[in-house]
Formats: structure tokens, sequence, C-alpha cells
């Protein structure tokens, strides 16, 4: 049985200040959740947050990380810097990672290889823009990104990967895709995963959605057979994120 996962990303949002007030506020409310519940948070945030979610199940990932070791990366941070903080998770692939800072499929992959070596949990994220979409090329984008993410993952670390389908035209825009469009892309992801590896790996691996997720779409997306939970942006700013968590 795969666990549920509800994580927010809060992108370039939250001072330290507001970090440790928000979780000090959401902790009781989720606390006991049947489902796993976790933040993406910016590097500035993360002692706050790894202090305050100490104790309360809350888990506690990085938005970002370069996928060097060490030396002259002005400005970027290493997974070990991340690790000696107290962080497990790594969110990788992020849709404003690939359009606004130009990130590639090539470092995407390198950044999930290195976030597998250094035994962090990589959630990988994937989405078509809305051109795609129209052009009905959304099955073999969304493999195409897979493919190449995956590459040299062996099939025990691919089930201990997570992947969040986050259509690029449903980010931020209030626009949520249906719960059809949502579950048919959610499982052509597993579908490809037991053709790359194996049905176990595919039966283990947590496929979230992403997009425009509130407390009042999440419990008929989350109930699809395919989506194990979301991954949600704007909604997880507020601790009505809770509804999110219980749904
Ligand atoms: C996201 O940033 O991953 C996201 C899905 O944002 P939102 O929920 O605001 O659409």
């Amino acid at each position: 049985m795969r666990r549920k996962l509800a994580a927010g990303n809060w992108k370039m949002n939250m001072t330290p200040t507001q970090t440790k007030e928000f979780l000090k506020e959401i902790a009781p409310l989720v606390k006991g959740a049947e489902s796993e519940v976790l933040f993406f948070v910016p590097a500035i945030d993360i002692p706050a947050a790894v202090e305050a979610a100490a104790g309360t199940g809350i888990g506690i990932g990085a938005e970002n990380f370069y996928f060097e070791d060490k030396g002259a990366f002005t400005g970027e941070i290493s997974l070990e810097m991340i690790k000696d903080a107290g962080v497990s998770y790594v969110l990788i692939g992020h849709s404003e990672r690939r359009t606004i800072f130009s990130e590639n499929d090539e470092w995407i992959n390198k950044k999930l290889l290195k976030a597998i070596e250094c035994k962090m949990k990589p959630m990988l994220c994937c989405g078509e823009s809305l051109e795609i979409r129209e052009k009905g090329e959304t099955l073999s984008w969304i493999e195409a990104q897979i493919r190449s993410a995956f590459n040299g993952v062996s099939a025990d670390q691919a089930a201990a990967t997570v992947i969040a389908y986050e259509p690029i035209w449903a980010i931020g825009t209030g626009k949520v895709a249906t719960t059809d469009q949502a579950q048919e892309v959610c499982g052509m992801i597993r579908k490809l995963i037991a053709e790359i590896y194996d049905a176990d790996t595919a039966d283990k691996i947590r496929i979230l959605y992403g997009g425009s997720v509130n407390p009042e779409n999440a419990a008929e997306l989350f109930a699809q057979p395919d989506i194990d939970g979301g991954l949600v942006g704007g909604a997880s700013l507020k601790t009505s994120f809770e509804k999110i968590v219980k749904a």
C-alpha cells in the first residue's frame, strides 16, 4: 500500500520568522494525519523549518540545490549542506526551475542521480505546457521527461522516488486539471514505470498531482487510483492546507 503524501511548495514565500509561526500553527492541525505531510521551503528558511517541525511528524524539503559537491558556484547550495541542516526531501524539475531558470533534462537527470547518491528523497516534477496539450502531445512529452530523468536510476531507487505530475497551465492559475485529465497522465506514468522497470516498482512508486489543488478539489483528485496525493503551491501557505492533508 502506498502512503498518501501531501506536500507544500512554498516557492519564494515566507521569511524564517513566518516559517516558525506557520509551522507552529499548522502542526497541531495535521497531527496524527494518515498521510505524510511535507513542506518544500526556500533555503534560508530550512533551519527555522527543521527546528519548528521537530517532533511534529512534518517533513521538510529543499526547493532547490546544485548537483556538484562543492566549489566555485556562487549562490548555490549543495546536498551536503542541505542534509547537514536536517532535510531529507529535495524537489527536482519543477516547471519554474525549467522555464525561468533554464534547467534542462540533462541537469534534471544529474540532480536526480546526485540526490539518490546522497541518500536524499527526491520528488521529480514533470508536466506539459498548454501548447503541448492542445497539440495532443501530452503523453509523449511526459514520457520523454520521465525517461530522461530516470536514465541510470535502478528499480529500487526509482521506487523510492516520488513523481509529481504538474501540468504547467494549471500551476498558480486556478485552472485545475479535471480528475480525468490528472488520472490519465498519472496512470500513464505508472504504466511507463512498469515498462521501464517492472510491475512491482510501478506499484511502489508514489505519483502526485499538482496544479491549483485546493481544499475543495483535493478529495476528488486524491481518490483517483493512480494519484497518491498532491504537490501544492499557493494553498500550502495557509493553515487550511490542513483540509488538503485530510483529503
Ligand atoms: C506548484 O508550485 O508546484 C503548484 C502546484 O502551485 P499551485 O498549487 O499554486 O498551482
